[in-house]
C-alpha cells in the first residue's frame, strides 16, 4: 500500500535459512517420516509451498509419548535440577545465536513482519528459556510447597499466531519443572518448531525430553487424549479448548487452556491522544491482529471520540502493509486462506449490521493473503464485530460517558483475557483496573510481554496462567 513516504525496499535476506524440501517428526531425538499423509506448509505472503511436513498418526503420537515417558523416568526426572537448568540456558543461548535464522523462518512460514519476529518473537522466546533456566534449581522457593515434583509427560498443542513464542511458553516451564514434552505445532506454521528440534539436538538435550509431532487437528487430538499424558496445555480457539476440556474431564490429567479474547482498550478524555493512538495501533495491528489479547474493542470517552478517531486514521494511513520480509513493513500477511475468509465474514457482518467501516487507501499485493487495517465506528455492543474474536486487523470503536459505563462495557464480553487503560490519572487507572474482569491489564501501553509476568484469562478465555511463578504451578504436583 502507498503511504505518506516512499521507502526504498529493505528486504531481509532469505538465504539465512535453508528450508529443506521435506521434514519429519522429531521423536526420541531422531527425525522420522511418520505414518500420516504429509502436509504442505506455504508462505502466506506469496502462496509458495515452502516444504512438505510429516503428519503424526495416533501410532506416531504413541511412540512420542512412550519416548517422553522413558526420558522422564530414566533421565530428566532423576536429573539434578541444576543440570536441567544448564540445558535450558544452553537452549536459550542457541536461540539467541540463531536468532536471525529463526526470525526469517518464522516470517516466511507465518507471514508476520520480520521486524516483529526479529524484535519480539525470537528475543522473547529466548527470554522464556533464560527465565525458566533460572527457576530449575530453585523450585522449592517458588512458594509452591517445600519439594514440588513434576507431573510427568506434558502434551502441548499450540496455535499459528506466535509459533516459536508459544512453543517457548509451553516447553520452557515444562522442562524447568522436570517434565518431558510432546508438542504439536499448528498445521500452517510447523517450521520453527522443527528448527527448535535441531536446537535441542545441538544442545545435547537427552533424547525423548522434547518430542515434536507435526500434523493437523487429529494429531492434536491424539496428543491430548493419550492415556499416558499427565498434563495438557493448549492455546487456541475457545471452541477447540472446550472440546479438549470435555476430552480431559474425568481423567487425572491436569489442564491449562489459553483461549480467545475480545479485549477492551479504554481511552479516557485525559489521555495523551498521540500516545494512546500508538497504543491502539499496537493493540490491534501488531501481528495483523492475530493476537488472543489484541485490543479489538476500542472504548473512547465520548468527548474525545472524534479527535481520537481522526488521529487514529491519520496514523493508520502511514502504516506499511506488504512484504513481511521488508524491514519497514508494519503489517504482514494473514496466516492462511481460511483465516482470511473468517475475517472477511466478520467484516461483512459488521457492514450488514450497520457499523461504519473505514480502511486506508491503497492496493494490497496481488498474491498471498492480505487484509487492510480496518476501523469500524458506530459499533453497538450487540454487533458480531463487538462480540466475536475476529483475530485480524479489525478494530471496533465504541464510546462511553462515565468510568462506570466504560467498565460495564469492557466487561460485557464472554472473554476476559486482557484490557488496556489510557489516562493520566494513576488513581483512575487503579480503580478501573480493579473492576475489570481481565487476566492482564495494561496501563498506558499495550501488548507488552515478559516471562516473569503471569498471563491468562477469566471466563471463556480459559484457565491457568503461563509465565511467572504462577506458570510453574501448572507443571508441578500439589499446587493450588
Ligand atoms: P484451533 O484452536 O483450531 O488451533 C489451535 C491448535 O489446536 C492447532 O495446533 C490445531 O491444529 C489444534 N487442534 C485443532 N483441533 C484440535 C482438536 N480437536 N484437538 C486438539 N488439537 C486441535 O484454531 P484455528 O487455527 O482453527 O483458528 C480458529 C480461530 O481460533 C481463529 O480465527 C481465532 O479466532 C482463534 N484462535 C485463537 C488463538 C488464541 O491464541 N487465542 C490462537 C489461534 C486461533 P491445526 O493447526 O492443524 O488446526
Amino acid at each position: 500500500m502507498t503511504s505518506l513516504f516512499e521507502y526504498a525496499p529493505a528486504p531481509e535476506s532469505r538465504s539465512l535459512v535453508d528450508i529443506r524440501p521435506s521434514y519429519g517428526l522429531f521423536i526420541d531425538g531422531e527425525f522420522d517420516d511418520g505414518t500420516g499423509t504429509p502436509l504442505k506448509t506455504v508462505n502466506p505472503a506469496t502462496e509458495e509451498v515452502l516444504s512438505e511436513v510429516a503428519t503424526g498418526s495416533t501410532e506416531d503420537v504413541d511412540r512420542a509419548v512412550r519416548a517422553a515417558r522413558r526420558a522422564f523416568t530414566r533421565v530428566w526426572g532423576p536429573m539434578r535440577p541444576a543440570d536441567r537448568g544448564k540445558y535450558l540456558f544452553r537452549i536459550a543461548r542457541l536461540l539467541q545465536e540463531r536468532a536471525r535464522e529463526f526470525a526469517v523462518l518464522e516470517t516466511l512460514d507465518n507471514g508476520k513482519p520480520i521486524r516483529e519476529s526479529r524484535d519480539v518473537d525470537v528475543p522473547l522466546a529466548a527470554a522464556h528459556f533464560f527465565y525458566h533456566a533460572g527457576w530449575a534449581d530453585k523450585l522449592e522457593h517458588a512458594g509452591l510447597g517445600p519439594a514440588p515434583r513434576p507431573l510427568g509427560v506434558a502434551g502441548q498443542v499450540i496455535p499459528w499466531n506466535f509459533p516459536l513464542l508459544m512453543l517457548a511458553w509451553k516447553v520452557a516451564p515444562a522442562l524447568a519443572t522436570g517434565n518431558t514434552v510432546v508438542l504439536k505445532p499448528a498445521e500452517t506454521t510447523p517450521l520453527t518448531a522443527l528448527l527448535f528440534a535441531e536446537v535441542c539436538r545441538q544442545a545435547d538435550l537427552p533424547p525423548g525430553v522434547v518430542n515434536i509431532v507435526t500434523g493437523a487437528g487429529e494429531t492434536g487430538r491424539a496428543v491430548i487424549s493419550h492415556p499416558d499424558v499427565d498434563k495438557v496445555a493448549f492455546t487456541g480457539s475457545t471452541e477447540v479448548g472446550r472440546s479438549i476440556a470435555r476430552a480431559v474431564a474425568g481423567t487425572a490429567k491436569k489442564l491449562t487452556l489459553e483461549l480467545g479474547g475480545k479485549a477492551a482498550n479504554i481511552v479516557f478524555d485525559d489521555a495523551p491522544v498521540d500516545q494512546a493512538v500508538e497504543g491502539i495501533v499496537r493493540g490491534i495491528f501488531f501481528n495483523q491482529g492475530h493476537v488472543c489479547c489484541a485490543g479489538s474493542r476500542l472504548l473512547v470517552q465520548e468527548s474525545v471520540h472524534d479527535e481520537v478517531v481522526a488521529a487514529l486514521q491519520r496514523r493508520i494511513g502511514t502504516l506499511r502493509v506488504g512484504d513481511p520480509m521488508d524491514k519497514n513493513t508494519d503489517l504482514g500477511a494473514i496466516n492462511s486462506h481460511p483465516q482470511l475468509e473468517r475475517i472477511r465474514e466478520l467484516v461483512a457482518a459488521g457492514d450488514a449490521e450497520g457499523a461504519q467501516r473505514w480502511q486506508p487507501e491503497g492496493e494490497l499485493p496481488a498474491r498471498g493473503y492480505w487484509f487492510k487495517p480496518t476501523v469500524f465506528t458506530d459499533v453497538s455492543p450487540a454487533h458480531r464485530i463487538a462480540r466475536d474474536e475476529v483475530f485480524g486487523p479489525v478494530l471496533s470503536v465504541m464510546t462511553f460517558r462515565t468510568p462506570d459505563e466504560a467498565v460495564a462495557k469492557a466487561n460485557n464480553t464472554t472473554y476476559g483475557l486482557s484490557a488496556g487503560i489510557w489516562s493520566e490519572k494513576g488513581s483512575r487507572i487503579l480503580s478501573t483496573t480493579a473492576k475489570l474482569r481481565a487476566g492482564v491489564v495494561w496501563a498506558n501501553t499495550f501488548n507488552e510481554f515478559d516471562p516473569t509476568s503471569p498471563f491468562g484469562g477469566y471466563k471463556q478465555s480459559g484457565y491457568g496462567r503461563e509465565g511467572g511463578r504462577q506458570g510453574l504451578a501448572a507443571y508441578l504436583k500439589g499446587d493450588a
